[in-house]
């Protein structure tokens, strides 16, 4: 069945990336039609139908045994989602392991997943929103390694603030530690030059966890009288608050009010005075007599809930009450008249004339409701289209339509950060689980020479104790319970040892190599006859010094700070174990899916222009994190939302050329 009309622009994906798009491109006057995978419930604009529906997510989650980042949200067999349960051990070669929708070819299976449902994996995500440092943008330069973008920071500084306003951002930026550094007026200096003078984030900074403080404390005392050893040198550790996209107080100096369209200039523009009026559909003044002050945005279904954290700790895999941000608060912000969504409908391929490249429809197939085997298939039809599947997915389309791909570059350099977790007793009660997953972070080792010999990473201090890799507190319970202790001896043991629980998780920046690829296969394919991604994937010596590095130091922190170190790792403990110098770790994913449709200068050795268009098809464009060449050590998605500005930019400016 053909559906006549064509719109301005198609988008497919209702996450962070195609929320964006949606908003911007159809606050600026023009007609989109979004195809979203996920179920029809799950989109509601209606108030009262959200409502209901994020209910229902709530008590899928309180029922869930085990609280993994998907547990809250229905994973239905027309639109599988990546789950993290689905990872298993692959046994050799030739025998991917095919347990969940993943195909994973190995030799070690990809760690991490994502949501495929409206308003994508920001429903599950932490909120973590630190910018990428500026030598992330210059690996290849600086370090010899990995590649560099074709834009800089300073290209990106004002999509970043863009980026900050929409998500709403939490944060004090004279906290942010540079790792270079070597003293405060060099941190100032840095400071006023990589954020600009005076800039402050939309919201005053959460509050650290009380955990943050007993530790950094200790840490603090380590540096004076004992400092780590790093190569033979004494090293002082440091650290910064973590930017976060969830609620606050409003901060009274911030001064950008809305991200408006200015076709006369053919630029997204920050306004400080004026806002883009839902009512008249224009961009209007403020009244002059209006204070503005920013305006937390609460859950979608009601703008009084959620306009501040409560802190809770549950932020993966959901906030109760909508403090942290997620895609529909954007896509709720869409011009209604000019946005048509269609859910339940899966984008199987696109289109394209052989002769120009012109992108001429995408495929969709639309199932009839949850898990049903029949579906319609559709041609929806625009100017302009933007894929906003995420990194795997984009892929995946790509691949299957054999398109955007002349550089050969579609499906490769797929990255994560792979997380080292080490796990201990504080010598004082921390009291894990009050507040935020994380609110700060150990940055000394961000960047600096050692980049030329092995990973850099970020270590946030997680607060939610040693739930993670061992799935406290509910192990410690079963522990005790096979120790024969009951009664006051088990209390006395609960409570002597959860709020003592340290968990530390060095995030360790994987470089994109060609061989950890997204690939399809006829032989597998979902119910609904979509392919399903085959993934190849290994770690290199450059992640596993990395592991040996940051576990030497954190054995010199444990000790000094006098934390009883409980980590060990094992074959059993995760599929990803891996062997480097006589010694294992495993490792785990940070759900950072990067890097599959690269962004680059030449079209010989990327897939997308710094615009995010690709740069074999005028009429299509990629967003996500599919984009990034590398991906530093800063969770990638404000980075991410950095780009997918930048290329509603371009989309505009090409409609109205
Ligand atoms: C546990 C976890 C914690 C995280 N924490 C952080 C963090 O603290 N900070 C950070 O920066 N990042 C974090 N991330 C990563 C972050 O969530 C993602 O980078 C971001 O949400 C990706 O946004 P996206 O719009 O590109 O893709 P997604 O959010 O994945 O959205 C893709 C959308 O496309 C739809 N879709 C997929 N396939 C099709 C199809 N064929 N047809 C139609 N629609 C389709 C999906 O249903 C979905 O709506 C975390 C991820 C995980 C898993
Ligand atoms: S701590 Fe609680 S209220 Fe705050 S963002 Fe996380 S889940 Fe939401």
């Amino acid at each position: 069945m053909i559906n006549n009309k064509t719109y301005d622009v198609v988008i497919v994906g209702s996450g962070i990336s195609g929320a964006v798009m949606a908003k911007t491109l159809t606050q600026a006057g023009k007609t989109v039609l979004l195809l979203e995978a996920g179920l029809t419930a799950g989109i509601s604009l209606d108030r009262n139908g959200d409502y209901q529906n994020y209910v229902d997510y709530l008590n899928t989650f309180y029922i869930a045994s085990a609280k993994v980042p998907n547990s809250p949200y229905p994973n239905i067999k027309d639109a599988p989602s990546i789950d993290v349960l689905d990872m298993q051990p692959i046994s050799g070669p030739n025998s991917p392991s095919t347990s969940g929708y993943l195909v994973q070819a190995g030799p070690l299976p990809f760690a991490s997943d994502c949501l495929r449902g409206p308003g994508g994996t920001t429903l599950h995500w932490l909120g973590s929103t630190p910018r990428m440092l500026p030598n992330d943008f210059k690996m290849k330069t600086l370090y010899g390694q990995g590649v560099d973008w074709p834009i800089s920071y300073e290209d990106l500084m004002p999509y970043y603030e863009m980026a900050e306003l929409e998500i709403g951002v939490s944060g004090n930026v004279n906290d942010i530690h540079w790792p270079e550094a070597s003293n405060k007026q060099e941190q100032v200096e840095l400071t006023n030059k990589f954020y600009g003078k005076d800039y402050v984030f939309p919201m005053e900074e959460i509050p650290t966890s009380y955990i943050d403080g007993v530790f950094t404390k200790l840490v603090a005392e380590v540096n004076t009288k004992n400092p780590v050893k790093v190569s033979g040198k004494d090293t002082k550790i440091k650290f910064s608050t973590t930017p976060q996209g969830r609620n606050s107080v409003p901060n009274k100096q911030y001064p950008y009010r809305d991200i408006t369209w200015d076709s006369k200039t053919k630029k997204l523009v920050l306004q400080k005075d004026k806002y883009w009026c839902p009512e008249t559909k224009e961009v209007v003044d403020s009244p002059l007599d209006e204070k503005y002050e920013y305006l937390p945005v609460g859950a979608t279904w009601d703008p009084n809930t959620g306009q501040r954290c409560e802190g809770n700790a549950s932020c993966v895999p959901i906030c109760p009450v909508q403090a942290k941000y997620n895609a529909l608060k954007t896509l709720y912000k869409s011009d209604r008249h000019k946005i048509t969504i269609k859910t339940q409908s899966v984008a199987s391929r696109i289109l394209y004339d052989e002769k120009t490249g012109q992108v001429t429809g995408v495929e969709y197939k639309t199932y009839h409701t949850a898990d049903s085997i029949t579906y319609d298939t559709n041609i929806a039809k625009g100017k302009i289209y933007v894929l906003a599947a995420s990194a795997i997915e984009n892929a995946k389309i790509l691949l299957a339509s054999n398109a955007a791909n002349s550089s050969d570059q579609v499906g490769r350099n797929l990255m994560d950060h792979l997380c080292l977790l080490t796990w201990g007793l504080l010598p004082e009660k921390g009291f894990p689980f009050r507040g935020p997953g994380s609110t700060t972070n150990m940055s000394s080792f961000r960047d600096g020479d050692f980049r030329k010999e092995h990973a850099a990473w970020i270590c946030p201090i997680d607060n939610w104790g040693w739930g993670w890799p061992v799935f406290s507190p509910g192990s410690d319970l079963s522990n005790a319970l096979a120790k024969n202790m009951f009664g006051k001896e088990l209390r006395d043991q609960l409570a002597d040892t959860l709020p003592k629980q340290l968990l530390l998780h060095y995030e360790c920046e994987q470089l994109p190599e060609p061989d950890n690829r997204v690939t399809i296969d006829p032989a597998y394919r979902d119910q609904i006859g979509n392919y399903r991604p085959v993934i190849h994937y290994d770690a290199s010596d450059y992640m596993k010094k990395a592991f040996e590095t940051a576990k030497n130091i954190n054995n010199q922190l444990f000790k000094a700070t006098g934390t009883q170190d409980f980590t060990f790792y094992s074959p059993t403990l995760t599929a990803d174990y891996v062997g480097y110098q006589e010694q294992g770790y495993n490792f785990w994913g940070a759900g950072h899916i990067v890097g599959t449709h690269r962004m680059g200068a030449s079209k010989k050795d990327s897939v997308v222009n710094k615009d995010s268009r690709t740069w074999d098809h005028d009429n299509l464009y990629l967003v996500g994190c599919g984009n990034m060449p590398t991906l530093g050590t800063s969770n990638p998605t404000l980075t991410m939302t950095a780009l997918t500005f930048k290329a509603a930019e371009a989309i505009l400016k090409q409609l109205e050329k």
